[in-house]
Order: C-alpha cells, then sequence, then structure tokens
C-alpha cells in the first residue's frame, strides 16, 4: 500500500513515503520553491523596517550626530 500525496507546490501526485526524502513535495526543487515562497512573503511587507541605506534619516546625520554614535 502506497499513500499518494499532492505535491504543494506543483500539484503532482507523488508518493509518501521513506523513499521520497521531499515529502510532501514531488522533489528538492519544488521544496525549495515553497520555502522560498515563505521567505520572500516574510520579506515583501512594505515598509516595514527599512534598511539604514533606505532611510532618509541615516543619510543626513551630521559630523556631531556621528560623534555621539561612536561614543555609543
Ligand atoms: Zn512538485
Amino acid at each position: 500500500m502506497s499513500l499518494k500525496v499532492d505535491c504543494p507546490t506543483c500539484g503532482t501526485s507523488t508518493a509518501w513515503s521513506p523513499l521520497n526524502p521531499f515529502r510532501p513535495f514531488c522533489s528538492d526543487r519544488c521544496r525549495l520553491i515553497d520555502l522560498g515562497e515563505w521567505f520572500s512573503e516574510d520579506r515583501a511587507i512594505p515598509g516595514d523596517e527599512p534598511t539604514p541605506t533606505e532611510n532618509p534619516a541615516m543619510l543626513q546625520l551630521s559630523a556631531e550626530d556621528l560623534a555621539l554614535l561612536e561614543q555609543d
């Protein structure tokens, strides 16, 4: 008896068994694609945690501000 599942990435019917280390995915590629989608969704939130180079305030520091930061 073999159990079949549909690959969440491509929908291919694939065996759910110890012989398939990528289950429930049909292949390593589909597994990585699914993980990639999770990561990209996490990082696609608009306006969330801009990097210093994208934050205008960080580009407008005076020499005095930089000196204060360095003392920290
Ligand atoms: Zn697949």
